[in-house]
């Protein structure tokens, strides 16, 4: 197969034009090109009159090699690199079994490769299974009720659960391991498009059934899941040179469960475990992160911003938007996880506070756009500690809770009065769509003044680039708080953690990945680390 990239085609050109543009381009007969497959359809939409579809396609065509050497020196022809996933090991007989905490998109995949390699994985879950886990998250979200070990980031399917489902990522993936996720997460019910399409998304109601697929997947390859136990401790035992080494986890009913890999897949909001790592002496670091608020628009304004006359194109779907703001006091602002036609969600996992983000279904049809507008910060705000990050995150959150009323609705305001520097005491005609309620008031409450000077200098510079996005009845709700871990888990070459052996920090709250598909390819790079040491092999560096 070769692979040709680049090749762009009008927004609405008919199907039918796709081959004459391949043959053209390869130069060759129409007798020649043996097979046409799609890799990804992405677009280009920076001149909104005039949107083209880009495509990356897989060709068979005769005389492969004499084509390729025709073509040598052009960048966008090359041989189709192999995207297809080989195990690195197999489960010898009388392994032990790893232990995988969490269920989020990192521990997810990493137990499925786990027992797809015969590893039969035991799978530990603070939070409920996810059909249960979905009503307590509603009850939040329709009458206020929290409970603080099931919800948004807690319980099976974990923090992605409740989401957009966006499944891109900028990291570097030479070994293709997103698309392994990709392709489990089709064999798990995800539409088939998510292969091909350059923005994917599936949107939450469909995350619900593949979460329970994976599952079944997995304890039909002999693992075994555990929900509502929650890892209060680990057993760190010397090894045979004196070194640190985890021999088994502890569970809040007080059992103790022996093993000698433990993936530490925890996601970013598991305060408490936190600091049973920290006084457990397992390394870590604080790091950067970010704070800010949503922001909701019409979907309808982004759309004509960005696809002009051909918003509400089928192709191209409900609009997104990417957008950065160097401020004048340092930091920067940008928007952060956007979702088109969703609704913005109380993301809490702690009593007494708010925290906001965002999800879709995989229509994305509701009204309103919205996005983080987030403002960098760095272990510098809050240098006491490593779990200062945590700290700082509460603060403002607890502040978010009283600035709404005590009942987790979160503080809003609207963008002309928040660039005024006044309070909010009426909402617009932009309907916030956050549960149980917004109230209207001054977000200075309740985040740090060098965010708030940096989002009202940025708001105006985004208008610059989506017209109507400073309208003055846009709204913002606060305070979005957990946008990636404030702590990593420093863990080495072999993924390991720096100074516990056996240890194995993964994903978004041991600071290594942010967002689905990157959670779910480190869970991969982390399966494949603890089947290689497992069975003696070594980890390629
Ligand atoms: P998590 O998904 O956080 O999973 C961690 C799991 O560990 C949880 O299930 C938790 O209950 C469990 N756990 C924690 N501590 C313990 C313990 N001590 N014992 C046992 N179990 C424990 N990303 C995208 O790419 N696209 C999106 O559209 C998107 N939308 C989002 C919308 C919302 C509302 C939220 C909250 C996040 C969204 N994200 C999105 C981010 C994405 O969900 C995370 O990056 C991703 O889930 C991180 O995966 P993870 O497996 O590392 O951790």
């Amino acid at each position: 197969m070769i692979r040709l990239t680049e090749l762009r085609l009008p927004l609405n050109h008919p199907e039918e034009a796709l081959r004459p543009a391949i043959l053209q381009r390869l130069g060759i007969p129409d007798r020649e090109l043996e097979e046409v497959r799609v890799f990804r359809r992405g677009y280009d939409a920076r001149n909104p009159r005039a949107i083209v579809l880009v495509y990356t396609l897989d060709l068979a065509v005769r005389g492969e090699a004499a084509l390729l050497r025709r073509h040598a020196g052009d960048p966008r022809i090359g041989r189709a690199p192999d995207t297809g996933y080989n195990f690195v090991a197999r489960a010898p007989g009388g392994a032990t079994r790893p232990v995988v905490i969490g269920t989020g998109p990192c521990g997810l995949m990493a137990a499925l490769v786990l027992a797809q390699m015969g590893f039969r994985p035991i799978i530990l879950e603070r939070g409920k299974l996810v059909r249960e886990r979905t009503k307590d998250t509603w009850a939040l979200w329709r009458r206020g009720v929290l409970t603080p070990e099931s919800n948004v980031q807690f319980g099976e399917g974990g923090a992605g659960t409740f989401s957009d489902g966006k499944l891109y990522s900028g990291i570097k993936d030479p070994r293709f391991y997103g698309r392994k996720v990709l392709v489990e997460f089709v064999k798990a019910g995800a539409p088939e498009e998510i292969l091909t399409v350059s923005k994917p998304h599936i949107g939450t109601f469909r995350l619900v059934t593949m979460v329970e697929s994976i599952r079944e997947q997995i304890e039909a390859l002999g693992g075994e899941y555990r929900f509502g136990s929650k890892v209060v401790d680990l057993v760190i035992e010397p090894d045979g040179e004196g070194q640190r080494h985890v021999r088994g986890v502890v569970l809040e009913g007080g059992e103790t469960l022996r093993t000698d890999q433990v993936v530490l897949a925890i996601g970013h909001s598991a305060r408490d475990t936190f600091g049973m790592l920290r006084d457990r002496g397992v390394y870590m670091e604080a790091k950067p992160f970010s704070i800010g608020v949503r922001i909701e628009h019409p979907q309808s304004l982004i759309d004509r911003a960005r696809f002009g006359p051909n918003a509400g194109n089928r192709l191209l779907g409900a609009a997104d938007y990417k957008l950065v703001h160097h401020g004048r006091n340092g930091r920067s602002v940008y928007s952060f996880c956007m979702c088109p036609g969703g609704r913005v969600v109380a993301a809490t996992s702690e009593p007494g506070r708010v925290v906001t983000n965002g999800m879709s279904q995989y229509s994305r049809a509701e009204f309103n756009a919205n996005a983080g507008i987030v403002v960098g910060i760095t272990p510098g705000d809050y240098p006491e500690h490593v779990l200062a990050g945590v700290d700082f995150q509460r603060r403002w959150e607890s502040l978010a809770f009283e600035a709404g009323g005590g009942d987790y609705r979160a503080p809003g305001q609207l963008v002309g009065d928040f660039l005024q520097g006044r309070a909010s005491t009426a909402l617009g005609d932009v309907e916030p769509s956050y549960k149980p309620g917004v109230t209207p008031t001054d977000l200075a409450r309740c985040l740090p003044d060098y965010a708030i000077d940096a989002i009202r200098e940025a708001l105006p510079a985004f208008e610059a680039q989506i017209p109507g996005f400073a309208r003055a009845d846009a709204v913002m709700t606060g305070v979005e708080t957990r946008t990636s871990s404030p702590i990593r888990i420093r863990r080495g070459w072999d993924f390991q953690s720096l100074n516990t052996a056996g240890l194995f920090p993964a994903g978004e709250g041991a600071g290594y990945a942010g967002g689905i598909l990157s959670a779910g390819v480190d869970g991969i790079r982390v399966a494949e680390a603890v089947a290689l040491t497992a069975t003696g092999q070594p980890v390629p560096r």
